[in-house]
């Protein structure tokens, strides 16, 4: 179990990528806190097989990762009851779909502050607890649109190549320290985000939804299967690993080749 004694938070977990990278840490020992919204119930279940799984102590923080003093909090509660974090997934994402003249001000608001300014507050929190026990990993969710565009996702590839900035710009001031910041940039992964933002393509581009499916994701993935959530977490569980120390402020691409083309 490599993870055996490290504490880590990752948020937006509770479906999709993120409760695939709460497990495969889980599975290799570590205190997990997991975060988002959902049914009480079903998250309570997952929080309880994470700590079967573990071994050790899971636990469920439902903060709002829009707003920044929750944040705060979020990390201080990890902090009081785990001693960590030594691990921070910045995953929580939401995504809305429309031409910019169309887009609605207000859901842009939301993206940024979800899909960027969260990671943030999140690293500005962490640092300086990482920062003390000389050790830390700070992994952000990007996307493929950190590094190229499509239409009708304005906000989201702002809010994504933001991360890759800030990605660099931390592994930089924490390359001492013995923390590395890295973001993995998915393709289409097949969670609920995904799921959810065909009704909006099918109704932007006035396609139906197989046409969203093939023509328009998996039109960009050439290896025309959609990436697992497994496969994402099993790269952040390596950038946990000793072995992976030199790789940082690094953009992972995990995304079937869409950005090589
Ligand atoms: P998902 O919808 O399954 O999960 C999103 C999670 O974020 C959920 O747990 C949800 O409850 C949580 N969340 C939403 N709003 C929140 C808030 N205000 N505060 C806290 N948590 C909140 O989506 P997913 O596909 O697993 O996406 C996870 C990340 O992966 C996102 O950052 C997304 O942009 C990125 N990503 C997804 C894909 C894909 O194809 N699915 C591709 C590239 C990148």
């Amino acid at each position: 179990m490599i993870l055996k004694g490290k504490s880590a938070i990752v948020t937006g977990s509770t479906s999709g990528i993120g409760l695939a990278m709460a497990k495969a840490f889980a599975a290799e020992g570590a205190s997990v806190t997991i975060n988002g919204f959902g049914d009480s119930a079903a998250i309570e279940q997952e929080r309880a097989e994470l700590e079967r799984v573990s071994g050790t102590r899971a636990r469920y923080d439902g903060a709002d990762l829009m707003d920044p003093a929750a944040i705060v909090r979020l990390v201080e509660a990890c902090h009081a009851e785990t001693g960590g974090p030594d691990i921070v997934v910045n995953n929580a994402g939401m995504q809305h779909v429309a031409p910019i003249e169309d887009f609605p001000v207000e859901q842009y608001d939301r993206i940024i502050a979800l899909n960027m300014s969260a990671a943030w507050h999140m690293a500005r929190a962490v640092v300086p607890l990482m920062r003390a026990r000389k050790w830390g990993r700070i992994i952000s969710t990007a996307s493929a649109h950190s590094l190229i565009a499509s239409p009708n996702k304005s906000a989201y590839i702002m809010a994504k190549h933001g991360i890759a900035g800030m990605t660099k710009a931390v592994a930089l001031e924490v390359a001492t320290s013995g923390i590395t910041a890295n973001c993995i940039s998915p393709g289409y992964v097949w969670t609920p985000l995904v799921e959810n933002q065909i009704p909006d393509t099918m109704r932007a581009r006035g396609l139906t939804r197989d046409q969203v499916m093939n023509d328009v994701l998996l039109a960009a993935q050439p290896t025309k299967r959609f990436v697992t959530p497994e496969e994402i977490a099993a790269l952040a569980l390596f950038l946990c690993r000793e072995e992976a120390r030199s790789i940082t402020g690094a953009n992972l691409s995990a995304d079937g080749g869409w950005t090589a083309q």
